[in-house]
């Protein structure tokens, strides 16, 4: 449809297109037939998401003459695994999945790094197409090609940059949304906002009632804004190079994957971490990198609005310092970290003194 949006990936010459749309899943199947031209799927979902919104994503497949394979996965993270992803590659071979069909992930995050990793590595690539329907999905993972799964040594440890042919991105199964699910992906929209876009997060503090109401209106536009702005600086920069423009994206995050991983994931979830990340980055931002501190208010005032969380839950200081160092993302044992100098600019990620560091960890709750 016209108002598609369409990724130009300069480097590879590869188009990513993306439909955003109330209602967009009754177009699922003639959207797979015009993208890929596919006759056969294999329908990638949990059994919440498959109960709640699955039968209409089949019906659509099927208006298109598509043949539909429901696989089903566990929910949550304990799917990105690689049992999982061996036992997608067996389902595939049993239904002798060829190049010319398609995966289709209907699900959150985890459903789309798993199942678009299966579409990488299936017969060394075959098409997918990602139906997100978390706030993370929507707005985060769906967009830029990256789907891996977790291993014992680290999270997303083995994975590929593999583009969908096409993102359908409806914002109403956000609707269904667990309440705290809803908020904590909600994390990530305000980071995009803070550190990339002040248009985003000015119609964040605008439409702050709507959105807590998921009225269709407010959801679709902040999806939509969202999506635009990191499709904009992932296009810049396709394989996040080091120090490149997509590392702004990473505001918050420093603090966030120290967070998760000292507490062994079983903490808070990633946007509530990532909202305390933040809040700890824009204190260090106002100290090191001039930003203004009636910013940082907002951003608290937000972030407080969402009821996102604020202290660092009991983590001794030490612990979140040796996590940072282990971030698969360091490049040397000094930890970086992404600032905002002005609401909706970040600059490249810095070394900020140890000294500083410990500090603003002590005073967002960190044990000493
Ligand atoms: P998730 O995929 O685990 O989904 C969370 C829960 O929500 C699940 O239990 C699921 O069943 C349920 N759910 C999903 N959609 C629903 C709906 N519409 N209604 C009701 N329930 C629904 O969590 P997530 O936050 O979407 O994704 C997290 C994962 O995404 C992590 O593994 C993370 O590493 C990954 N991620 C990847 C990228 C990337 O660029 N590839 C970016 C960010 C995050």
């Amino acid at each position: 449809m016209a108002d598609d949006l369409l990724l130009k990936y300069p480097s590879r010459r590869l188009t990513c297109a993306i439909r955003i749309r109330g209602g967009a899943l009754t177009t699922l199947g003639p959207w797979v037939r015009t993208l890929t031209g596919a006759r056969r799927a294999a329908l990638v979902t949990d059994c919440r998401v498959d109960a709640l919104h699955g039968d209409v994503a089949r019906r659509s497949l099927a208006r298109a003459g598509i043949a539909a394979e429901t696989l089903l996965v566990p929910r949550g993270e304990r799917a990105k695994r690689p049992r999982e992803l061996a036992r997608l590659w067996d389902a595939f071979a049993a239904l002798g999945f060829e190049r010319g069909d398609v995966v289709v992930a209907l699900g959150g995050g985890v459903v789309g790094d798993l199942a678009g990793f299966a579409a990488a590595t299936w017969m060394r690539g075959v098409a997918w197409m990602a139906v997100p329907s978390t706030v993370v999905a929507q707005v985060d993972s769906s967009v830029g090609g990256k789907t891996g799964v977790d291993l014992v040594a680290g999270k997303n440890l083995a994975g590929a940059f593999h583009h969908p042919a096409g993102v359908l991105v409806d914002p109403d199964l956000l609707r269904t949304l667990p309440l705290r699910e809803y908020r904590s992906g909600m994390a990530e929209v305000v980071k995009t906002g803070f550190a990339v876009d002040a248009g985003l997060f000015r119609s964040l503090e605008r439409d702050a009632r709507a959105l807590g109401a998921r009225e269709p209106f407010a959801l679709e536009r902040a999806v939509r804004a969202s999506i635009r702005a990191k499709a904009r600086i992932v296009c810049r920069d396709e394989r996040e190079r080091e120090g490149g423009v997509r590392t702004a994206l990473n505001f918050g995050h420093t603090l966030a994957h120290a967070l998760e991983s000292a507490l062994d994931y079983r903490g808070p979830r990633h946007g509530e971490a990532v909202a305390i990340g933040m809040r700890v980055a824009a204190r260090l931002s106002q100290s090191h990198a001039g930003l203004d501190p009636g910013a940082r208010r907002r951003l608290e005032a937000l972030l407080d609005a969402w009821r996102l969380p604020e202290r660092i839950p009991s983590v001794p200081v030490e612990r979140l310092l040796e996590a940072m160092a282990h971030d698969k993302k360091r490049r040397d044992a000094r930890v970086r970290w992404v600032l905002t100098p002005r609401l909706g600019h970040a600059s490249v990620p810095r070394l900020i003194p140890a000294r500083a560091v410990r500090a603003a960890l002590f005073e967002a709750g960190a044990q000493p």
